[in-house]
C-alpha cells in the first residue's frame, strides 16, 4: 500500500485523508494548528459551557460530497434535514414572508412556492418563474455577462426581487455581492439546487457544533485505520528532484518516505512554503477574498419559533435560532468588520429590533467572530486561475476550497477537492 502524506487537515485534507483511508492505504495527516476543520471549527465559551462556531455554516440537499463524506464517517445523524424548502423571511417592516414548496410533486411544489412567495408582487414572482425557466432551458445566457447583478438585469429582474431574493441567496452561497460574484458559478449553482430534485433545494443544518460535526468521527476513522494524525505541525518546505517531491520538511520532522503528497492548504498559505514556485504559479493565486462577521446572542428569553430567518435589505442576512442563544450572519462583510465590536453590536441589535422585535433589554451578552479571509470571491479572475488536482510534478496533488473543483468556496467545495484527489491516486 502506498504512503501518502495530507498536508492541511481542513475539510478538504480531511476529505481526501478519509477517502484514501477508506482503501488501507498508509495515511499521515499533518496540520499546522492544534485542531481539525480548518476555517470550520467551535470554540469554548467558558460563560455559556457551550462550544460555538466560528460561523454557522450552512449547507443544501445538493452538497452530495459532504452527505457521502459525513455518511463515510459516521456523521450524517448529526444534521437536521428539511423535509422540503422552507425560508421564513423577514421585511423592512417585520412581515414575514414564507418561501416554502408546498405538498405538490416536485417541481411543481417550488413552482407554487414561488408563486405564494408574498415578498414580491404577483407580477415580480411571475418574472422570476420567467427566470427560472429560462435557466432551466439554459437560455438565461449567463455567459455574456461578468457580473450577476447585470445579468440578473438582462433577464428582466429588477432591484425588488433582486433585495428580496436573489441577493440572499447569492450572499448566502457565493460570500460575495451580486457585483462581484460571477453569473456563471450562481446560474451552475441555482440549477444545482433548484432542478436536480426536490431534496436538492432543502435546507440542512447541524445539530452539533461544526468540530464534533467534522472532525471528532473523522479523527476516530483515521486512527481506526491505523492513519496518524499529527497536530500543531506545519509544513514549512518541500525538496525537488526531477520533477518529483523526495523531502517534505516540517518544523518538527523531515520526511523522505512517501509516494504521494497532497497539499491541502489555502491558497494564501502557500508562499510560505519554501519551493512551492516548482508547483504553483504564485501571481496567478492573487484572489480576492471576503468575510464573514458572526454574532452569538445571549437572551433572557427566546420566543423564536423557526431554526431560521433570512433578513431582506438588513446588515444581518441569517439569523439561526439554538434555543440558547441566535447566531446573526452578515456574509461578505467586509465593509463592516473593520468596525469596533460595540459599533457592530449596536447595529445588530437594532436589527434585532426591526426585524424579529427583541428588545435589547433582553440581551444577556454576545460573543463576535471576525473571520476576515472566510471564503474567495468567485468573480471571472478566481474561475480562470484555478488549479487543477494535479501539478506538473508527479506525486504531488493539490486540494483545497480554491482548486478546481466547479463549486465555489464552500464546504461541499473543499469535501469535493479530497474526493477528486483520492480518486486519482486510488486510480493509480
Ligand atoms: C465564518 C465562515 C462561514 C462559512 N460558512 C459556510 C457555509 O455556510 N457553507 C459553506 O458551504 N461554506 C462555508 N464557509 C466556507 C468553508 O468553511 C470553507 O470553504 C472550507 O472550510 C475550506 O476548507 P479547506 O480545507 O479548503 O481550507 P481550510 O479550512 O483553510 O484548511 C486548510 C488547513 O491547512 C492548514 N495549514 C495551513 N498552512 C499549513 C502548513 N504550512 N502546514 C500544515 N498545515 C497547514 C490550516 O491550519 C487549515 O487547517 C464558511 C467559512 C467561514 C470562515
Amino acid at each position: 500500500m502506498p504512503n501518502i502524506i495530507v498536508i492541511g487537515a481542513g475539510l478538504a485534507g480531511l476529505s481526501a485523508a478519509v477517502h484514501l483511508a477508506k482503501k488501507n492505504h498508509n495515511i499521515k495527516l499533518i496540520e499546522a494548528t492544534p485542531k481539525l476543520g480548518g476555517r470550520t471549527y467551535s470554540f469554548y465559551d467558558d460563560k455559556s459551557g457551550l462550544n460555538l462556531d466560528n460561523g454557522q455554516h450552512i449547507m443544501v440537499g445538493c452538497y452530495k460530497f459532504t452527505l457521502d463524506f459525513l455518511r463515510t464517517i459516521g456523521a450524517l445523524h448529526k444534521l437536521e434535514f428539511q423535509e422540503n424548502l422552507k425560508v421564513v423571511f423577514i421585511d423592512t417592516f417585520g412581515k414575514k414572508h414564507n418561501l416554502e414548496s408546498t405538498n405538490f410533486i416536485y417541481p411543481l411544489n417550488l413552482f407554487f412556492g414561488i408563486l405564494d412567495y408574498s415578498a414580491v408582487s404577483i407580477f415580480d414572482r411571475i418574472n422570476i418563474l420567467i427566470f427560472a425557466a429560462k435557466l432551466f432551458l439554459r437560455l438565461d445566457k449567463n455567459e455574456l455577462f461578468d457580473s450577476i447583478d447585470k445579468w440578473l438585469l438582462f433577464n428582466n429582474q429588477n432591484e425588488k426581487i433582486n433585495k428580496a431574493l436573489w441577493e440572499i441567496i447569492a450572499i448566502g452561497a457565493l460570500n460575495t455581492s451580486l457585483q462581484k460574484g460571477s453569473p456563471k458559478i450562481f446560474a451552475s449553482i441555482l440549477r444545482e439546487i433548484f432542478f436536480t430534485g426536490n431534496f436538492s433545494s432543502t435546507i440542512i443544518v447541524p445539530k452539533t457544533d461544526l468540530s464534533e460535526l467534522f472532525c471528532s468521527d473523522a479523527e476516530n476513522f483515521l486512527l481506526k485505520k491505523n492513519c496518524e494524525v499529527n497536530k500543531s505541525e506545519r509544513l514549512t518546505e518541500i525538496i525537488f528532484e526531477n520533477k518529483i517531491a523526495v523531502k517534505l520538511i516540517t518544523d518538527k520532522n523531515v520526511y523522505s518516505e512517501f509516494d504521494y503528497c497532497i497539499l491541502a492548504l489555502p491558497s494564501y498559505a502557500m508562499n510560505k512554503i519554501k519551493n512551492i514556485e516548482n508547483v504553483l504559479d504564485l501571481n496567478s493565486l492573487n484572489y480576492s477574498t471576503s468575510g464573514i462577521l458572526t454574532f452569538h446572542i445571549f437572551l433572557k428569553e427566546n420566543k423564536l419559533q423557526e431554526k431560521f430567518y433570512g433578513l431582506i435589505d438588513s446588515p444581518i442576512h441569517w439569523v439561526f435560532n439554538h434555543k440558547e442563544y441566535l447566531t446573526l450572519v452578515t456574509s461578505d462583510a467586509d465593509e463592516i468588520i473593520t468596525k469596533e465590536n460595540e459599533e457592530l453590536f449596536d447595529i445588530a441589535a437594532a436589527e434585532l429590533k426591526q426585524y424579529l422585535g427583541i428588545e435589547r433589554a433582553n440581551i444577556i451578552r454576545y460573543q463576535v467572530v471576525k473571520e476576515k479571509r472566510a471564503t474567495i470571491i468567485p468573480d471571472n479572475n478566481f474561475l480562470r486561475n484555478r488549479p487543477t488536482a494535479k501539478t506538473s510534478i508527479e506525486n504531488l496533488f493539490l486540494a483545497g476550497d480554491w482548486t478546481a473543483t466547479d463549486l465555489p468556496s464552500t464546504i461541499e467545495g473543499a469535501i469535493k477537492s479530497g474526493k477528486i484527489v483520492s480518486e486519482i491516486i486510488n486510480s493509480k
